[in-house]
C-alpha cells in the first residue's frame, strides 16, 4: 500500500479528532502530505504536529465544511501547499448537542435539521465539488467520503443524523458513474460504533449507551478510528483499484443483519 500513497497529496476533513485525525497520521506514516481541515484550530495544529513527527509535511486549514467560500479556499490552499490533489477524505459532521443519546423526529427543531443537512451532506457536496474541480485538471484522484451504520439502515433514536447519512451514500454513488471514466474513484466508508470523542460525549450523555453500543457489536467490542483509517487507506491505494461507487461498512458487522 506504501507505494501508492507515499509522496501523495491527501487533504482530510474533521482532521482534528476522531476517525479524521487517525486517517490523517495513518497517510502521514505512508509518507503522504497531509492537509487537514476543521474548525477548531489548537486541535488542528496539534494534529499538524503528529503529521510532522511521523515525518512528513502537514497543513491545518481552518474551515466550516458548510460554507462554499471556506470549502473552496480549503482546496485552493492545499493545492497551493502541496501543488495538487491526490486523495480527499470528506470525514467531518455536525457534532449534535442533546441530540446524540436520542432524538424523536416530531421533536426535531428545523435548526437541528438543517445544521445536521449543512454539515453532514451539503458539505460533502461541497466538498466534493472543489476537490473534483482540481481531480478533472490532474485526469486522477480518488474520494472517500464518512457515511455511516446509519447511512445503510434506519436508526430509531436519530432520524436526521440518518437521513444525512443516507444522502451520503447517494451522492457517493451517483459522483461515482458521473467522474469514473474520468480516473477519480469515488467511494465512502460506514463506520460502525467507534471509540472517538463524539461516541464519548454520548456515553456521557447517557451512560447505559456504552453496554447498549458493544451488545450491538457482533464482534463483541468497539471499533477504533485507526481501524477505518486503514480502510480509507486502502480504498485510496492502488490496491483498491477497480473499485468505486461502493459504501463499506467498517463496522464488526452491524449492517450484516440481525443476530
Ligand atoms: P469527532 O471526533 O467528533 O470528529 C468530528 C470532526 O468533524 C471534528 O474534527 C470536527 O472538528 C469536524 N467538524 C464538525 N463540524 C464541522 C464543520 N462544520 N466544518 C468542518 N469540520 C467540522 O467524530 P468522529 O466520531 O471521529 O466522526 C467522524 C465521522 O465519522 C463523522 O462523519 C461521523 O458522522 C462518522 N461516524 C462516526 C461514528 C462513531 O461511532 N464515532 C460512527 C459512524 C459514523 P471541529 O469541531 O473543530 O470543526
Amino acid at each position: 500500500m506504501k507505494a501508492s500513497i507515499e509522496n501523495k497529496v491527501v487533504l482530510v476533513t474533521g482532521g482534528n479528532s476522531g476517525i479524521g485525525r487517525a486517517t490523517a497520521i495513518k497517510f502521514a506514516k505512508e509518507g503522504a502530505k497531509v492537509a487537514i481541515a476543521a474548525r477548531r484550530s489548537a486541535e488542528g495544529q496539534e494534529t499538524v504536529d503528529m503529521i510532522r513527527r511521523a515525518g512528513t509535511e502537514g497543513l491545518f486549514v481552518q474551515t466550516d465544511v458548510s460554507a462554499a467560500i471556506e470549502v473552496e479556499a480549503m482546496v485552493d490552499e492545499t493545492v497551493t501547499a502541496f501543488g495538487r490533489l491526490d486523495f480527499a477524505f470528506n470525514n467531518a459532521a455536525a457534532p449534535e448537542e442533546g441530540t446524540l443519546a436520542g432524538m424523536t423526529l416530531h421533536e426535531c427543531l428545523e435548526d437541528d435539521w438543517d445544521r445536521i443537512m449543512a454539515v453532514n451532506l451539503k458539505g460533502v457536496w461541497l466538498c466534493m465539488k472543489y476537490e473534483i474541480s482540481q481531480m478533472l485538471k490532474q485526469g486522477a484522484g480518488v474520494i472517500v467520503n464518512t457515511s455511516s451504520g446509519a447511512g445503510l439502515m434506519g436508526v430509531a433514536s436519530r432520524p436526521a443524523y440518518s437521513a444525512s447519512k443516507h444522502g451520503v451514500v447517494g451522492l457517493t454513488k451517483s459522483a461515482a458513474l458521473q467522474y469514473a471514466a474520468k480516473g477519480i474513484r469515488i467511494n465512502a466508508v460506514c463506520p460502525g460504533m467507534i471509540e472517538t470523542p463524539r461516541l464519548h460525549a454520548a456515553f456521557r450523555q447517557k451512560p447505559e449507551l456504552e453496554v447498549w453500543a458493544v451488545s450491538k457489536e457482533p464482534i463483541g467490542r468497539l471499533g477504533t478510528s485507526e481501524e477505518v483509517a486503514e480502510a480509507v487507506a486502502w480504498l485510496c491505494s492502488d490496491a483498491a483499484s477497480f473499485i468505486t461507487g461502493v459504501a463499506l461498512p467498517v463496522d464488526g458487522g452491524i449492517v450484516a443483519g440481525m443476530q
